[in-house]
């Protein structure tokens, strides 16, 4: 039996994009459900609290500028700590090129360091930041759509070959646990460089000395106080696997068969998860076209137990930025004191991440293990396997993130969140000026003003 309700708006998709829609829609009077496919909100921020109070295998990391988010937290009294001193750890890590650990001391006169003259002392993961910081034309984050940069939407590859830089460098730069694509050709530059620009409007934005936040009790509290907030409880799990948008109202259809009439519908999940949803009318032209192919990055995260400070006994960093299957090794500081390391995360990505899908948990994070004690004889025997969160096989993500090939900025970006019929869209993939969290927030936002006008 499929039951039908009505309501003003149906929003897929928990995550902060549909929840801000609907909470912004909620207080415009407007009757709103939200169906969620997972039983439990807030998709892509996910606290794995079973490892450790801010284990977050999700976004984890706030702005000191994110408006939108800081707002929510403390309308809903969510306490946000100041993460600056846990981030500023990050950056003591060595690199590991092969079975070579190479300390940041030794890189400015290593051989192997490719970088010209002046930029030897950047560590390959700084490089990759600073090089799009400290070259970046963009005036604000929002001006990454402005025609007249159209032509910096060139790979990531072509961009640092005009700055004078070598294939090598390139390489070296960009290629070893690239955050989006595998290489520096497969990703825009325009892409990066609106990054570079959102976090340098993040940095004039913050108080002197704050990197950052998170919240005290684990990032997931804030989407799940937004869902308890909601008028209406969100339905969890119930995927929706169809959306039919008629003239006289939207009909959408879930996987238990059920059916919801609703006058508009925000569809508020990636585009990898959109492509496998039966949409009447079809979607058509460019912004087909571009649900079908705008990629999102693979990114899984192990999660390792070490039982001894194995790092102190071969005097490395903690933290191992290498060029094989274990990624980035970061020693997490979850705790209430960021000089202890509670445990380490290693993030792998691209095919490292998608290699070890098929794979069952522990065999997997027996493999990250015995890759790392290969690379280090001194964490032999010391690291327990505890957790693992794969974006790309999730599939209510399809990926971590959002990226744009060579092109596919002017191509997709203008015109892929337009309305459809009665069907409008959000997520971090359509927002015009953040990033991360933020660009969630402000999709949804920009959703339920569409809505407002038409309703
Ligand atoms: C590993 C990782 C680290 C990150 N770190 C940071 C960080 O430090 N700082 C930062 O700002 N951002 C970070 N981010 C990005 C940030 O988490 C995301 O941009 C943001 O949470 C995306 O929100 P969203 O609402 O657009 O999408 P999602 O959170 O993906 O929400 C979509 C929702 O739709 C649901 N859904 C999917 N399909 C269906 C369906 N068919 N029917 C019904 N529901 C469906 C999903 O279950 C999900 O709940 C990180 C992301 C990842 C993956």
């Amino acid at each position: 039996m499929s039951a039908a309700f009505s309501h003003d708006v149906v929003v897929v998709g928990a995550g902060l994009a549909g929840l801000n829609a609907a909470t912004r829609l909620e207080a415009e009077g407007v009757d709103v459900l939200v169906l969620e496919a997972q039983a439990r909100v807030g998709g892509r921020i996910h606290s794995m609290r079973r490892l450790g109070r801010n284990a977050e295998a999700g976004g984890t990391y706030i702005g000191a500028g994110y408006k939108r988010v800081i707002a929510t937290a403390a309308r809903h009294g969510i306490r946000l700590i100041d993460v600056t001193r846990a981030l500023e750890f990050f950056r003591e890590q060595d690199l590991v090129l092969g079975t070579e650990i190479i300390r940041q001391a030794e890189w400015p006169d290593h051989p192997a360091n490719p970088f010209p003259e002046g930029d030897r002392a950047l560590m390959p993961w700084s490089y990759r930041r600073v090089l799009p910081m400290r070259e970046n034309p963009l005036g604000s984050p929002d001006e990454w759509l402005d025609p007249k940069h159209a032509y910096l939407d060139i790979s990531m590859r072509d961009w640092m070959r005009g700055l004078g830089l070598s294939d090598a460098a390139i390489d070296i730069a960009y290629s070893r646990n690239s955050t989006f694509g595998a290489d520096a050709a497969d990703v825009s530059a325009l892409l990066l460089l609106f990054r570079a620009a959102f976090s340098r409007a993040q940095r004039a934005l913050a108080p002197k000395g704050t990197l950052g936040y998170t919240a005290a009790n684990g990032v997931e509290s804030i989407p799940a106080a937004m869902a308890e907030s909601l008028r209406r409880a969100v339905r969890l799990e119930s995927p929706v696997v169809a959306i039919d948008s008629g003239k006289g109202a939207a009909v959408v259809h879930c996987a238990d068969a059920s059916r919801i009439r609703a006058r508009r519908v925000v569809f508020a999940a990636p585009f990898g998860v959109l492509r496998n949803i039966r949409i009447d009318p079809p979607l058509a032209g460019l912004q087909a076209e571009a649900v079908d192919r705008l990629r999102s990055q693979a990114i899984t995260q192990v999660y390792l137990r070490p039982k001894t400070p194995f790092w102190e006994l071969d005097g490395y960093a903690p933290s191992l930025f290498t060029d094989s299957l274990p990624g980035m090794v970061a020693a997490a500081r979850s705790g209430s004191d960021p000089s202890e390391i509670t445990h380490l995360t290693a993030w792998l990505t691209g095919a490292h991440a998608t290699g070890l899908d098929g794979l069952g948990e522990a065999e997997a994070g027996q493999r990250v293990i015995d890759a790392i004690a290969a690379i280090r004889p001194a964490a032999r025997g010391q690291l327990e396997f505890i957790g693992l969160h794969s974006w790309s096989g999730d599939p209510w993500a399809a990926g971590a993130w959002a990226w744009f090939g060579p092109g596919e900025v002017t191509r997709y970006a203008p015109v892929m969140g337009s309305p459809h019929e009665r069907i409008h869209f959000c997520g971090e993939h359509l927002a015009l000026a953040s990033r991360g969290m933020e660009a969630a927030m402000e999709s949804g936002e920009r959703a339920s003003i569409e809505i407002l006008a038409q309703l």
